[in-house]
């Protein structure tokens, strides 16, 4: 996956992604504090052109995280998604691609507080396909692991510190033989994945929990909820029952890693029929049409990049 020999950028540079380090003093590494976010290039091979996925909203949200982390970002969001372009370019890619782009805490300073540290940006790219089988349904649990709240380490901030979080769930589901972790928070209501947003379908009627369930502002999320509201799919946002994962009919993921991944049991009980559910079946198909540049009444949602 990882190529040491991609061209990434670092301290204002585009260089090889082996010559891109940090010092063992970084505030970043000591304290966890680092924003990043998760973006995907899709390759359309007909069009011979690569579709970047919601960039815009993906460097807002970023820019959001840095706020809430006092961090100043060095880059305009215009300027950011420019610099995903020209990765794409420089590694003459044409297949699909992650970006990993981070603001951190560069200085090299003992004192965990936040204001006042200089702040650097690099962005880091991946061959990715697929991040969790989507073919086949999910086998997941509810965590014993709560999800941390917004009083705690906000996980709209999608900071690196708050990812032990999701690390401690993520290994608990795996070396307990499931693919994935469904985190309950504090208040015991379902919030997310360790890196996914979560959506149910009770009687034809969509469900995904709200912003104030320790979640992260997913732009896969946002994306399925407007996609359901164009296609007339009844979609509501309110708390979701642990108990209510059990019998919905339908249970999926979302997420720019994930995209739309089905889950086919949950707590060892089978969802709905244990196959993928019609209304997971036709959001799926469509979202994987918008990102390839195939559906024209959303194309305000990829930037092209040759
Ligand atoms: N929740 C968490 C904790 C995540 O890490 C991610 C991945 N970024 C998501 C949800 C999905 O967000 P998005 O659709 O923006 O990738």
């Amino acid at each position: 996956m990882s190529n040491l020999d991609s061209i990434a950028f670092h301290q204002g540079e585009f260089k090889p992604l082996k010559d891109c380090t940090v010092n063992i003093m970084t505030h970043a590494l000591q304290y966890g504090t680092m924003v990043f976010g998760g973006i995907r290039g899709y390759y359309n091979k007909n069009k011979d052109n690569v579709f970047l996925f919601r960039p815009y909203d993906h460097f807002q949200r970023l820019h959001n995280s840095a706020k809430i982390m006092q961090m100043k970002p060095p880059y305009s969001i215009e300027e950011m998604v420019n610099i995903l372009k020209e990765l794409v370019k420089r590694n003459q890619y044409r297949s699909n691609i992650y970006f990993r782009p981070f603001i951190y805490k560069s200085a090299l300073r003992l004192s965990p507080s936040l204001h006042d540290v200089e702040d650097s940006f690099s962005v880091y790219t991946l061959l990715l396909d697929d991040y969790l089988d989507t073919n086949r349904g999910l086998r997941v649990a509810v965590s014993s692991w709560r999800r941390i709240d917004d009083n705690i380490i906000p996980t709209r901030a999608k900071v690196s510190g708050g990812y032990a979080n999701s690390a401690l769930a993520k290994s608990e589901a795996l070396l307990n033989g499931f693919d994935e972790a469904i985190f309950l928070d504090s208040r015991g209501y379902v919030s997310e994945g360790s890196a996914e947003n979560i959506f149910i379908v009770r009687n034809g009627v969509l469900y995904t929990p709200p912003n104030h369930a320790a979640l992260l502002e997913g732009i896969t999320r946002r994306s399925i909820i407007e996609i359901a509201k164009r296609e007339n799919i009844p979609i509501e946002i309110r708390d979701i029952a642990r108990s209510e994962l059990y019998i919905a009919d339908e249970v999926f993921f979302t997420g720019t890693g994930a995209q739309v991944a089905w889950i086919a049991e949950i707590d060892r009980r089978i969802i709905g029929k244990g196959s993928i559910g019609p209304i997971t079946k036709h959001l799926k198909e469509k979202f994987n049409k918008i990102v390839y540049g195939e559906e024209p009444e959303y194309s305000d949602w990829i930037v092209p990049v040759y």
